[in-house]
């Protein structure tokens, strides 16, 4: 069961898995299925199960919330989202979920979208940012820019979203200063939380082929700890929430890695640099 600390309230986010669901696109860092470690999209009543299953054991109170963690929720055709969406918004409307949250690329955001979130009860959007650097983009076959994020965080925010940020230090064509740069630019946005994601090389994706052949080369763990500690000072200079700094470990992840600044205890190793300054 995932629990997300909010100050002293309790807080449930329980989390619908949607591997490679509304993705066309082939990041080359992405393993998806690896990632959140199942390859299979859940029905309706698989959802519901899942909600029933959580809310069946939650005796806590406090704010609850079901999340589609994991593809593009809103490349899927407008049905099928709508599908996924009524799953979970009849527990919004039966007052036992509080609301819903998805996350999606940033050129995946539109006005009919924005509607259609609202309409079921969608809380927070979050968005696969990874960089706010074209170069980093375009080596890490994102598919869009960073005037992309710029004009859809203002479409979600304009609509009264939460708005959260996903980002990838160390993607190809990464540097020190393209990471800070990255942070700064996404503090000028002011999401409501970031997520840090040092990125790591995973067995048989588009990275791992582009490190056999001398393409890439992972950050060193030291490295990626320095850049992360900078990341830290700028979002908490700016009030903005760092819901997670480096990677969830599972055992499918730790199976998938093949290189790059891998640690299990990321955000305390991060933590322990701040405090030691
Ligand atoms: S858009 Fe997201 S799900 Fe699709 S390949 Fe890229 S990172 Fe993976």
């Amino acid at each position: 069961m995932m629990e997300a600390k909010a100050k002293k309230i309790p807080y449930l986010v329980i989390p619908i898995f949607i591997p490679f669901g509304g993705c066309d696109h082939q990041c080359v860092f992405c393993d998806q299925p690896k990632i959140t470690g199942s390859s299979v999209l859940p029905s309706t009543k698989e959802i519901q199960n899942t909600i029933e299953e959580y809310l069946g054991t939650w005796k806590r109170g406090g704010r609850k919330e079901v999340a589609f963690y994991g593809g593009t929720f809103t490349g899927f055709p407008m049905d099928v989202q709508e599908d996924f969406l009524k799953a979970a918004a009849k527990y919004v409307e039966d007052g036992r979920i509080d609301a819903l949250r998805i996350s999606t690329r940033p050129d995946c955001i539109d006005g009919d979208i924005i509607k259609l979130l609202k309409k079921y009860h969608v809380g927070a959007v979050e968005l696969g940012v990874q960089s706010m650097v074209n170069k980093v983009l375009e080596l890490s076959e994102r598919g869009h820019g960073g005037k992309e994020t710029v004009r859809s965080v203002k479409l979600l925010k304009d609509a009264g979203f939460k708005v959260g940020i996903q980002i990838m230090p160390g993607l190809p064509g990464d540097d020190k200063e393209s990471v800070i740069t990255t942070g700064r630019r996404v503090r000028l946005l002011k999401p409501d939380f970031v997520r840090i994601y040092p990125t790591l090389v995973l067995r048989d994706t588009p990275l791992h082929e582009m490190m056999k052949k001398g393409l890439y080369k992972p950050w060193e763990l030291e490295d990626m700890l320095e850049v992360c500690e900078e990341l830290y000072k700028i979002f908490t200079r700016a009030s903005i929430t760092m819901i997670r700094i480096g990677i969830q470990p599972t055992k499918e992840l730790e199976d998938a890695v093949i290189a790059g600044p891998y640690h299990p205890s990321f955000r305390q190793l991060v933590e322990e640099r701040i405090n030691a300054t």
